[in-house]
């Protein structure tokens, strides 16, 4: 579903930020990607739908060449993946429901993703991906006047609105205090489970890389430095990877 071969992204002269990362993925699997602060974990799922450019290598997604397509081409492949950052993105002055609404935007084409414009089908989907994250009885309300557990819920509940086949997710519960993050990760691994989506997520949490990922990448200054199946990841010998 996902190859990534031999990218390379630089910024400058000098900065090589990837150095030939070599990656792939199949459909249906969970995969973590771990690695120090600044070890290249962004810049790698970016680079993968190209709202970074690579400098070189190659990035296949669901059988289209990403880094050759044009415009139009991308966005079609943007369609069928879902991403969701450490900071949810939400619209913040429309409502819980219109944001997940926004979520089938790219699936669907249309432009309409105000709540008043969608069709009474499309609603009624969103309220029930909100069902699913819990979130139903706050659907009227403003995205800015939300909790961040509460918010990276809803991020989660649009990612559903899009069904996509890949979702790529940056540190999806970074932002949450312990407990809210363990739940909510939960919550994103089993619905992503159910619905078969194949999931790449960045973390620092190596917990949340043990319970929901069944591979582990290791990134180490822009290169892999381990890519191994979880029960083979030695989780309590990991300070190299993050010694300076
Ligand atoms: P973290 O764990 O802190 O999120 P990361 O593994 O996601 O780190 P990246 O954000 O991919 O790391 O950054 C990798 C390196 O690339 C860092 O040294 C960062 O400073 C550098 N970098 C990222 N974006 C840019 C940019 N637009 N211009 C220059 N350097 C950049
Ligand atoms: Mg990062």
């Amino acid at each position: 579903v996902l190859a990534v071969d031999a990218l390379c992204k630089r910024f400058g002269p000098d900065l090589e930020v990837l150095s030939a990362v070599t990656l792939s993925v199949s459909r249906g699997e969970s995969v973590a990607v771990i690695g120090a602060n600044g070890s290249g974990k962004s810049t790698l799922l970016r680079c993968c739908v190209r709202l970074i450019e690579p400098s070189a290598g190659r990035v296949r997604i669901l059988d289209t060449d990403v880094t050759a397509a044009r415009r139009r081409v991308l966005r079609r492949v943007r369609q069928r993946v879902g991403f969701v950052f450490q900071r949810h993105n939400l619209v913040p002055r429309l409502s819980v429901l219109s944001n997940v609404i926004h979520g089938a935007m790219g699936r669907t084409g249309a432009l309409a993703w105000h709540q008043g414009a969608a069709s009474p089908a499309m609603r009624g989907e969103a309220m029930h991906c909100l069902e699913r994250v819990g979130l139903a009885e706050l659907a009227r309300r403003r995205a800015d006047q939300l909790s961040g557990g509460q918010s990276q819920r809803v991020a989660i509940a649009r990612a559903l609105m899009q069904r996509p086949e890949v979702v790529l997710a940056d540190e999806p519960v970074a932002s949450l205090d312990p407990s809210a993050g363990a739940e909510v990760m939960d919550l994103f691994a089993r619905l992503m489970r159910d619905e078969a989506v194949t999931v790449v997520f960045t973390t620092h949490n190596l917990e949340h890389a043990r319970q929901h990922a069944g591979r582990v990448v290791a990134l180490r200054g822009g290169r892999v430095s381990f890519d191994l199946e979880t029960a083979r990841v030695p989780f309590d010998a990991l300070g190299d990877l993050y010694a300076r």
